[in-house]
């Protein structure tokens, strides 16, 4: 047996048993380099991803190994110094690129498909993307739509597609524009004389994208224009591709007949990354950019920073000025000090009463029914009052609404909870450990 077809059993045989996203972000990228008779060596591409492994997935990776290998068998793991190689030389890595292709103007070069991480959150929306831009025009997805919050990827999304489309058929014509600079090319051209100019521009285009199209809200006659555009196209059946801050459906402001155009194709969301995705960003943004961060960095900024890609990407940025501005090594405190400074304030209001509560449960093996409930048991009061005293702590929820949420108590018992707790976690080795640790993970909200 090769080392190449060990690794393919060993991967089909992981597939079964791992999730498609943890097989995609950690398995994928593994390249089998030799077998001998004692050790499998396979190559991942940075040191952190090798600590991942190793922390996450060893024992179903060596479980895997024995069942399908029948033989002692250890896995050495070297670190892949190629890939950083090509991160760093993508720019001009395509030379021909740049004397045969027309740049289209606005069109990001580094928003590509490869540069998408994808995940649960976004893996329909990138793959609908792809097949939009391997036929455009060309499928059932028209107009595409990929909507969702900010900082969620779908403007590289729809570079993406451009970049695409730019390069398998250099002569096509790309359209791109946010709906501000339609708008404002629209009114230019009134104030011009001009209005038959900016419609051929339009709707000449073999592939139009538009970005946020939130912002045609409210604005008429705008509006009346695009959707003649858009007719156009359509007809001709030319590709459109949009994006927008929610489901079109939901949108308020916009004629009704947009929105029944819109119906005719497919719209694709996406949502915030989960902690995989977050942890598989910041280390591809940190490789990057050339940011060493150590495991532990990228979880702790994982866990705390969950909003979006937008936000994980400056942190690394931000680490980055910071220490080469300052002269200083990007160690724990660094990085604790700019999350705090960048999200300090989301940090406090994305943490929940609930969360608190599941914690606590965790901590405590009593049920979060029961912490809520009404039970006077030791442990289980105990578990409530120290829960009452962390969302006064750490949040600062007011006495009345802790007393709501628990059970419908009122802000005399909530504040008698939060004193014996202050009182006891010194004395109680218990409640000190519960409160102490739950303090330090939930610790941005405390400045
Ligand atoms: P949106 O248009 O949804 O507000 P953007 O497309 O501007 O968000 O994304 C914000 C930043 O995050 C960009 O720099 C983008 O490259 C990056 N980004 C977002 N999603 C991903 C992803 N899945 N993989 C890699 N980078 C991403
Ligand atoms: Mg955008």
């Amino acid at each position: 047996m090769t080392h190449k077809d060990l690794w393919n059993s060993i991967y089909s045989k992981l597939t079964q048993s791992l999730p498609t996203h943890a097989i995609n972000t950690w398995f994928e990228p593994i390249v089998p380099i030799a077998l001998t008779d004692n050790e499998l060596v396979l190559e991942v591409p940075s040191q952190f991803f090798y600590e991942w492994i190793e922390s996450h997935y060893m024992l179903s990776l060596s479980q895997t190994i024995q069942d399908v290998y029948n033989k002692d068998l250890k896995t050495r793991f070297i670190i892949s110094a190629e890939k950083i190689k090509l991160n760093t030389a993508t720019p001009g890595r395509h030379p021909t690129e740049k004397t045969n292709i027309q740049p289209v103007p606005a069109l990001n070069k580094n928003y590509s498909f490869e540069s998408f991480i994808e995940g649960p959150n976004n893996q329909f929306a990138k793959i609908a993307a792809e097949t939009v831009a391997g036929d455009p025009g060309k499928n059932s997805f028209n107009p595409l739509i990929i909507y969702g919050g900010v900082g969620l990827g779908k403007t590289h999304l729809l570079h993406a597609i451009g970049n695409t489309i730019r390069l398998n058929s250099p002569s096509s014509n790309i359209v791109l524009a946010t709906s501000e600079r339609f708008t404002l090319d629209f009114v230019n051209s009134l104030r011009k004389n001009k209005t038959v100019e900016f419609a051929k521009h339009y709707r000449r285009s073999d592939v139009l994208l538009i970005d946020d199209i939130q912002f045609f809200r409210g604005k008429e006659q705008t509006q009346e224009q695009f959707f003649h555009t858009f007719n156009e196209l359509y007809q001709s059946g030319k590709q459109i591709v949009l994006t927008a801050d929610r489901f079109p459906g939901e949108m308020q402001g916009l004629q009704d007949r947009l929105l029944s155009r819109f119906q005719s194709g497919l719209s694709v969301d996406i949502q915030p990354p989960n902690f995989e995705m977050r942890v598989a960003i910041l280390m591809d943004k940190a490789e990057q950019n050339g940011v060493d961060l150590s495991y532990d960095t990228i979880e702790f900024i994982a866990t705390h920073v969950k909003s979006n890609v937008r936000d994980l990407e400056g942190i690394i940025i931000r680490l980055l000025a910071q220490s080469s501005l300052m002269n200083q090594d990007i160690d724990f405190n660094l990085v604790r000090e700019v999350v705090r400074e960048r999200i300090g304030k989301t940090a406090v209001t994305d943490l929940t009463v609930e969360d608190v509560v599941r914690r606590v449960s965790e901590l405590s093996n009593i049920s979060e029914k029961e912490i809520v409930g009404k039970s006077r048991k030791m442990e289980i009061a105990e578990a409530r009052q120290v829960s009452m005293y962390l969302c006064r702590n750490i949040m600062g929820t007011s006495l009345n609404n802790i007393g709501v949420y628990f059970g419908g108590r009122d802000h005399t018992t909530v504040m008698h909870a939060v004193k014996t707790i202050d009182e006891k976690r010194v004395k109680n080795k218990r409640v000190g450990k519960i409160v102490t640790s739950l303090k330090q993970e939930f610790s941005f909200s405390l400045t």
